[in-house]
C-alpha cells in the first residue's frame, strides 16, 4: 500500500477518532501493529474531513505513517436508531455531537474518504440489526449492491481526475473494497458476493456479522461466503471478534481482521491472556505478584503486576487503560504474528488446535 506493507493475516487496532484509545501510535508500532482503522462517520463530524484535508489528510494529521483503512461511516449512522432516515439515495441523519442534519450517500462516503486520504476506503452499504426477515435482508443486500457501483463509479472518476477532481484528494494509491451483505442466507450472501466481484474492487469484506447471530452461524457463514471471493485479493471479515474467532477465520481464509473488544474490554478490566479471560477487578487479584500473562512480553508485563493494575483499575486511574490496553492489543497482535509464522512453517493446523485448547482454560468469570 502508499504507506507501506501488511503483512496478512492481519488485526488492525481500531482508531475511531484518529487515536487508538488510551494509546501512543509509538506503543502500537511496537506491540507490531502495520495498520489501524479510522471512523468516517466520527472524522466528518468532527474535526471534519475539510479540515484534515487541509493538514495533508488523516496520516499527516495525526502522524501515523503506516497504512490506515477507513470504514464508509455507514455502521455508525445505521446505530442512529431514531435518528436517521434510509432512502435509495443514501442516509440522513443527526449528529450525535449537536443534532445538527447531515446526509452520507456512496459519492459522499467516498469523497471524504478521498479527503481523508487513507489507503484503503471502504463503500457505502446498509447494516441491518440482527435477526432481520429473509425479506428485508434481500432488499437491503440489493440495495448495498446499488450502492457499491454507485461508489466504485464515483471512486474511480475522483481517483482519475486526481488534482482535477472537485474534492481534496489525498492519496492518489488508495485502494477501495467491496462489502459482502446479505446476512445468514447463504443463498443472499451468493447473490451478494458474485455482483460485488463483478463490479470490481481491490478486496472484498464481509460485513453483517458479529451482530449477534450465534457463533457457528457466523463460522458457517464465513466458510461459505470466502469461498466465492477471488484468492489472489484481501478478505477482510469486519467487526470481529474474539482471539478464538481470528484463529477459526483464518482457517476459514479470512486474511483482515478488525475489532473494539482488545481495547474497550481493556478499558473495563477484562485482559486477554494466553490461558483465557481474566477480570482483573476481581478480588483474586488484589495480592498476586505475577504479571497478566507470563507468556507475554509487553511492557504492562515485564513491569507490573496483576495486583498494582488491579489498584489503578480500582483507583480510577488513566493509566488503567492504557496499560491494559497495550496488554490487550499486544495478545492480539501477536497471536497474528503466530498465525503468520504457524501457515509459513505449515504448522497452522497444529497451532490452531493448540490455540484453542489453552484459551478455554479459564472460565469467562476468572
Ligand atoms: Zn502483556
Amino acid at each position: 500500500m502508499p504507506h507501506g506493507t501488511v503483512q496478512t493475516p492481519a488485526f488492525m487496532p481500531v482508531g475511531t477518532q484518529g487515536s487508538v484509545k488510551a494509546t501512543l501510535h509509538r506503543d502500537l508500532e511496537q506491540a507490531g501493529a502495520q495498520i489501524i482503522l479510522g471512523n468516517t462517520y466520527h472524522l466528518y463530524l468532527r474535526p471534519g474531513d475539510q479540515l484534515i484535508a487541509r493538514r495533508g489528510g488523516l496520516h499527516r494529521f495525526i502522524g501515523w505513517p503506516h497504512p490506515i483503512l477507513t470504514d464508509s461511516g455507514g455502521y455508525q449512522v445505521f446505530s442512529l436508531a431514531g435518528r436517521r432516515k434510509i432512502d435509495e439515495q443514501g442516509a440522513e441523519f443527526r449528529s450525535h455531537l449537536d443534532g445538527s442534519l447531515h446526509r452520507l450517500s456512496p459519492e459522499s462516503a467516498v469523497d471524504i474518504q478521498a479527503r481523508l486520504g487513507s489507503d484503503i476506503a471502504m463503500v457505502l452499504d446498509e447494516c441491518l440489526a440482527y435477526p432481520a426477515s429473509r425479506d428485508e435482508t434481500a432488499q437491503s443486500m440489493e440495495r448495498s449492491v446499488r450502492w457499491a457501483a454507485r461508489c466504485r463509479a464515483h471512486f474511480r472518476q475522483v481517483l482519475d481526475a486526481g488534482a482535477a477532481a472537485d474534492v481534496a484528494v489525498m492519496n492518489l494509491g488508495q485502494a477501495q473494497f467491496g462489502i459482502v451483505q446479505g446476512g445468514v442466507f447463504q443463498d443472499l450472501r451468493d447473490q451478494s458476493a458474485d455482483a460485488t466481484i463483478a463490479i470490481g474492487f481491490e478486496g472484498y469484506a464481509i460485513g453483517g456479522l458479529s451482530v449477534g447471530e450465534p457463533i457457528d452461524l457466523m463460522y458457517s457463514v464465513v466458510s461459505d461466503t470466502v469461498r466465492r471471493l477471488p484468492e489472489d485479493q484481501p478478505r477482510y471479515l469486519m467487526g470481529a471478534g474474539t482471539p478464538e474467532d481470528l484463529v477459526e477465520c483464518v482457517a476459514r481464509g479470512i486474511d483482515m481482521f478488525d475489532c473494539v473488544l482488545p481495547t474497550r474490554n481493556a478499558r473495563n478490566g477484562q485482559l486477554f491472556t494466553s490461558e483465557g479471560r481474566i477480570n482483573i477487578k476481581n478480588a483474586r487479584y488484589a495480592e498476586d505478584d505475577g504479571p497478566i500473562d507470563p507468556a507475554c512480553g509487553c511492557y504492562t508485563c515485564r513491569t507490573h503486576s496483576r495486583a498494582y493494575l488491579r489498584h489503578l483499575y480500582l483507583a480510577g486511574e488513566m493509566t488503567a487503560g492504557s496499560l491494559n490496553t497495550l496488554h490487550n492489543l499486544t495478545f492480539y497482535l501477536d497471536t497474528m504474528r503466530r498465525i503468520r509464522e504457524a501457515i509459513t512453517l505449515r504448522t497452522f493446523d497444529k497451532f490452531r488446535q493448540e490455540f484453542l485448547r489453552s484459551a478455554s482454560r479459564l472460565s469467562p468469570n476468572s
